[in-house]
């Protein structure tokens, strides 16, 4: 068969791979191992389409709609609104129907585009996969994989598309996207039968499963919507539900609030019929109390701060994956971060070695030993051989690449500490790519995090050669025995300490010959014998941002735990600069944490600040420590065995760019730019949010309750004249008042700034109730102002105008609509007072949210159309008011500013005076 027997039609190519041997499928796809050209790969792609899958339909439109209307709130408008046509009171019933649909579309709609926008952030971190392409490695987004390509895996991994393994070494994947299975399957090349269930396929490794051990190399069999698990993609949700604790909770508070409102609303529907109310009467009021004590607008709100929240993350460089980690951020305690990368720049830069007892030490341009002179590009045969060889294992047991390392610009791909060794070497005149060309790599055992060493296996003039390097403790293990390691072992640990302790990252190295004729190496065949080269330290910066970071989140009242993979001398060096630990205090070795119990850890971890050579699995003992003291854990992580930390964490941080694909999917959060101080901006932002929230319910309450305290007065006090009530409002005058007004005003909450002393106070306890006392001490004093007021003024406008001669319609609308205004102008001054719950307006400056100013020059706009537009005024039963009568509302709404004043003033001192007392 030739390079085109797959055939790019509509007819897929398709055999059972997994019966297949490696050769009959790399054939099937006109494929080779030295991969495609980039101009086939172009072609196919054509034909095949990119390796993406579409979005599958997910929740209906008809479902979310369904969703917003099943709530018991709604029922009870709906129900309303019904009875009210069906009393004949046609104009009242369709209002509350009306809005009841426009509730609803809004609800929709917010969630539907809120939903979206999280969703595209969420898969703004792009996956990639490692191609052989015109015979050279490249990182491409995985959705430009085609069928043919061959791709190398490793562990970490996320198997991009459906794949034929060609070779394997140790490869175990876990397959549970698929098969449901989280124990891993482990592979093999040998084909299987063909009648083999996916779980068994063990030659296969399918789309969307993670890589959690070995290296693979594989071609791609099929891509998109023709892998496994695009054949089941369309039962992925393609909306995101908006959804999280706060959210839950207050679905709770709303159904026990409605349980709450139909009972009065009934006990009232009897007393208004005990004093001769008609019964149509009787029971209006029963619905408009209903009405009017229901937060209607209150999701939407929540809805569109938690949006905004997600958006303002995101800008800030951490990407929200779990929703309810927006909350939770704001009530963390500990962050525990990893060092290399996140508090450091993981700029490596070799600057000391360490051969034959002899220190060197390496410059921007080249190398000196003991006062020598520097020299550029010293050439290879003027370097002392143990040096060459310790470079030579440098340069040659490593992944990573370096162009012009010479220039100022070096540019690297792979892992800066493996690109710092690259550097060391070249400084002394070993080329990157002759050196690797000359010494054939035949095999390798890669880098594992809890191995803490790799190995690679070199074929060169001088025979074959495995080279290995790792943390020194554990590569100075596997040379007992060779003869120079004796002597050397103990000075080379005494050297380890000395530069760890300044900061140093150190790297050890050792090399074995082996006979002719190896192919293989594995990690018993390195158990020993191994002869030890000597010790590279580089030194990896503190980001300056990070102290900064450090120190924020200490005066917000949240310990940082540094846990490192790293030396615990480099810990502790690294944690002093960072303000972690004092001068006189330690690191703790994950080797003495190995030997706590966990009630001796849960004591230990809360005095520790710095954990040093700490296996990821560790991690997870850490967490759970933490977590039965009580506290709220962000914990970071990159690798593999990080993921169950991460999950188990409250909130799991992984790195966008460093992270593993495992560790990002199981991880709430993901930094873009692998940043600590990210993480503080996080937390700063879920507080914020968190803030808004609150305000934004104490700002909504006080509406309702003073609206039912309305209804309530009105009917247990108003006289019946002629068997009709006299109300000051109507269903839908309230109906404007929760919907329109409500949430113009609140929603500029949601923008709110974060008060200054955000970053200075403790955090939330997860555990203190949303409605805190002084939020609903304010929600009584505000209901009851808001009742007095409006009633008052209902009943002077009333009798004004029947004094007057004005007909009784007009000066029962004239009054129901100073009753309206007034309750709206009130919230006007509240809403200014709700901008801080603790401080004076004039604290968090009166402009710093302009667009709280937007919102009321709206609402008033609306207002006055609300009286002056005829068909509003009309449907809403209004009638204009006067200049006068306007100022007369405002002047009484505005009694709320003095006396809220007052309140936060005493609240300050009582806190204070708290303060003092514990202090
Ligand atoms: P952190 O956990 O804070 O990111 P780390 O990068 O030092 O710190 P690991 O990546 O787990 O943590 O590395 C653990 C140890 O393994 C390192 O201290 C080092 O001695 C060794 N090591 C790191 N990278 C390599 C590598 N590419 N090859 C060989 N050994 C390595």
């Amino acid at each position: 068969m030739g390079a085109n027997t797959y055939e790019a039609t509509s007819h897929e190519p398709t055999m059972p791979y997994h019966s297949h041997t490696p050769a009959q499928v790399l054939e099937h796809w006109g494929a080779t191992e030295q991969g495609l050209t980039s101009s086939d790969a172009a072609k196919r792609i054509q034909s095949y389409g990119r390796n993406e899958l579409p979005k599958g339909k997910g929740e209906s439109v008809w479902t979310m709609i369904w969703r917003q209307i099943n709530t018991p709130l709604i029922w009870v408008l709906l129900a309303s609104g019904i009875l009210a046509v069906a009393l004949g009171k046609a104009v009242d019933g369709a209002v509350v129907l009306g809005v009841v649909f426009v509730n609803t579309l809004i609800g929709f709609v917010q969630e539907y585009r809120a939903g979206k926008a999280i969703e595209s952030l969420m898969t703004m971190v792009p996956e990639s996969a490692t191609v052989l392409r015109d015979g050279k490695h490249l990182t491409v987004p995985s959705s430009e994989l085609v069928p043919g390509d061959i791709v190398f895996l490793q562990s970490g991994d996320k198997v991009p598309a459906d794949v034929r393994f060609l070779t394997i070494k140790n490869l175990s994947i876990e397959e549970a996207a698929l098969t449901g299975e989280s124990v891993p399957t482990e592979k093999s090349i040998a084909s299987v039968a063909q009648a083999a269930v996916l779980g068994d396929r063990t030659c296969m490794g399918y789309n969307g499963t993670l890589v959690t051990y070995g290296t693979a190399t594989a071609i791609v069999v099929a891509t998109g919507m023709r892998t496994e698990l695009g054949k089941i993609s369309s039962l992925l949700s393609s909306t995101v539900r908006i959804e999280t604790p706060l959210t839950k909770s207050l679905e709770v508070v709303a159904k026990w609030l409605t349980v709450g409102i139909v009972s009065v609303a009934v006990i009232l529907f009897a007393v208004s019929l005990n004093k001769g109310y008609t019964l149509i009467d009787a029971i209006l009021a029963a619905i408009t109390l209903a009405v009017a004590a229901i937060p209607e607008g209150l999701p939407a709100i929540i809805t569109i701060a938690l949006a905004i929240g997600v958006r303002r993350m995101a800008s800030r460089k951490a990407i929200v994956r779990q929703l309810p980690a927006v909350e939770t951020l704001g009530s963390t305690t500990v962050i525990c971060s990893d060092k290399t990368g996140t508090l450091t720049k993981n700029e490596m830069t070799v600057q000391a070695l360490w051969v034959g007892g002899k220190d060197y030490t390496v410059s921007g341009v080249g190398y000196s030993s003991e006062g020598a002179v520097e020299q550029e590009g010293t050439p290879l045969h003027d370097i002392p051989l143990p040096v060459r060889d310790l470079l030579l294992a440098g340069i040659l047991c490593n992944d990573a690449t370096v162009t012009e390392a010479h220039g100022a610009q070096v540019v690297i791909t792979g892992d800066p500490t493996e690109a710092a060794l690259v550097v060391s070497a070249t400084k002394a005149g070993i080329a990157q790519e002759q050196t690797r060309a000359s010494h054939f790599r035949i095999d390798a055992i890669p880098f594992e995090s809890d191995r803490q060493w790799m190995a690679t296996l070199h074929q060169s003039g001088d025979g074959i050669i495995a080279y290995i390097k790792g943390a020194p403790e554990v590569v100075l293990a596997r040379c007992d025995g060779a003869e120079n390691t004796k002597t050397a072992g103990k000075a080379a640990l005494a050297e380890l300490d000395r530069m760890a302790s300044e900061g140093m990252r150190v790297l050890a190295f050792a090399m074995k010959h082996f006979p002719d004729g190896t192919k293989e190496i594995n990690e018993t065949d390195l158990k020993s014998d191994c002869i030890f080269l000597g010790l590279q330290g580089m030194i990896d910066p503190p980001r300056p941002e990070a102290i900064d970071a450090v120190n924020r989140s200490h005066a917000a009242g949240i310990v940082v735990k540094m846990i490192t993979g790293d030396h615990k001398g480099t810990a502790e060096a690294i944690g002093r600069d960072l303000g972690l630990i004092k001068e006189n205090e330690h690191a703790m070795t994950g080797a003495s944490l190995a030997e706590l119990t966990d009630t001796e850890l849960e004591r230990v971890v809360h005095v520790t600040h710095v954990f040093a050579r700490v296996a990821p699995e560790q991690k997870l003992r850490i967490v759970q420590a933490l977590q039965r003291q009580g506290e709220v854990v962000a914990m970071t992580g990159d690798g593999v065995n990080d993921a169950p930390a991460l999950k188990q964490a409250n909130i799991g941080v992984a790195m966008g760019i460093t992270g593993t694909a495992v560790s990002k999917e199981a991880a709430a959060i993901i930094l873009v730019d692998d940043n600590f101080a990210s993480i503080t901006a996080a937390v700063e932002e879920g507080r914020r949010v968190f803030d808004n929230l609150v305000k934004s319910l104490a700002f909504v309450l006080p509406t309702n309750l003073g609206e039912a305290l309305i209804i309530l007065i009105a009917v247990l006090f108003f006289p019946v004249v002629n068997g009709v009530a006299l109300m000051p409002i109507e269903p839908v005058q309230i109906l404007w008042i929760n919907l329109v007004a409500t949430v113009a005003l609140a929603l500029p909450l949601a923008f709110e700034a974060m008060e200054p002393n955000l970053m200075k106070r403790p955090p939330r306890n997860p555990k203190a109730p949303l409605l805190s006392k002084l939020v609903v001490r304010r929600t009584i004093i505000v209901a009851v102002l808001m009742a007095i007021g409006a009633i008052g003024l209902f009943l002077w406008a009333h009798n004004e105008a029947l004094a007057n001669g004005v007909p009784a319609a007009l000066a029962l609308a004239q009054a129901q609509t100073m009753a309206v205004t007034t309750v709206i102008l009130m919230q006007v001054f509240y809403l200014l007072n709700c901008r801080s719950l603790t401080d004076s307006i004039f604290t968090i400056g009166v402009f710093s949210n302009p667009i709280i100013y937007y919102g009321i020059v709206g609402l008033l706009g609306l207002q006055a159309a609300y009286m002056y537009v005829p068909a509003l005024a009309t449907l809403f039963k209004a009638a204009p008011l006067t200049l006068a009568e306007w100022g007369w509302s405002a002047l009484v709404a505005a009694s709320v500013l003095p006396i809220m004043a007052l309140d936060k003033r005493l609240s300050r001192q009582a806190a204070q005076k708290e303060g003092a007392r514990h202090a």
